[in-house]
C-alpha cells in the first residue's frame, strides 16, 4: 500500500501566521455558518492550500447559507435528471465576502464550473469550493471516483481510485461506502447531511 502514500500527496505547509488563525478558527467542534464562511475566506488567502488541519475537523457544520444554491441545483437535477450542473464558490480576500459563480450545465458525465471573476476583482476573488450534481443513478449522491481524482490531484491517487472505482461499479457498493473507503485511505474527513435537518452536516466515522 506504500505506493499510495507519496510524500507530495498532502498540501504544502501553511505559512505560520495563517496556520495559527486557521487553527483557532477551526477548533470548535460545531461550526455555525458564519464561522464556516469566515474559515472559507481565510482559506482563500492561502489560495492553493485550501485545507483544514485534520485534528480540527468539527463534528457538525451548519450550512444554511448554501440553501439557495442547493435548492436551485436540486430543482435543476429534478428537471433534467440526466445532466450535471455546477456552481463555484468564490471568496474575496479584500472585501472579505463570499460570492457565487454562475450555475453551469454539463453533460451526462461531467460539468465545468464557472471560473470567471467579477470585473475589477480579478486579483482578489478566488475560487474556494464548488457544488455539482450527478445524474440520477449509481453515483447520484456522494463523490465519484473522478471527483476524488480531481480533488486529490496527485497522479499516484489515480491508480488507487481506478481500482476502487472499478470495484465500486462492479460490486455496486453503495456510494456512501465507496466515499468512506476513499476518505479512510487518504485521511480525508467525510460529512453527510442529516434527514431531520438538511442544513446540518455531521461528520461520518470512516474507520470502524
Ligand atoms: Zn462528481
Amino acid at each position: 500500500m506504500d505506493k499510495f502514500y507519496p510524500k507530495n500527496i498532502y498540501p504544502p505547509k501553511m505559512p505560520p501566521g495563517i496556520e495559527r488563525s486557521i487553527d483557532l478558527l477551526t477548533k470548535p467542534n460545531e461550526w455555525d455558518f458564519s464561522r464556516f464562511k469566515e474559515i472559507m475566506i481565510n482559506l482563500g488567502v492561502l489560495n492553493n492550500g485550501q485545507y483544514i488541519p485534520a485534528s480540527n475537523a468539527p463534528e457538525k457544520i451548519h450550512c444554511e447559507g448554501w440553501d439557495d444554491t442547493m435548492v436551485e441545483l436540486l430543482r435543476l437535477m429534478e428537471q433534467h435528471g440526466d445532466i450535471e450542473f455546477a456552481r463555484s464558490v468564490r471568496t474575496d480576500i479584500h472585501d472579505k465576502n463570499i460570492t457565487m459563480g454562475d450555475i453551469t450545465q454539463g453533460d451526462d458525465s461531467k460539468v465545468q464550473f464557472d471560473i470567471s471573476k467579477d470585473k475589477g476583482k480579478e486579483a482578489s476573488q478566488r475560487i474556494v469550493g464548488t457544488f455539482h450534481t450527478h445524474p440520477s443513478g449509481v453515483a447520484s449522491y456522494g463523490l465519484s471516483p473522478v471527483d476524488f481524482i480531481t480533488l486529490l490531484v496527485q497522479d499516484a491517487t489515480k491508480d488507487y481510485l481506478k481500482l476502487t472505482g472499478g470495484n465500486f461499479a462492479a460490486t455496486m457498493l453503495s456510494v456512501a461506502e465507496f466515499n468512506k473507503a476513499v476518505c479512510a485511505e487518504f485521511g480525508l474527513t467525510m460529512y453527510m447531511s442529516i434527514k431531520e435537518n438538511p442544513d446540518l452536516f455531521k461528520r461520518v466515522e470512516v474507520v470502524s
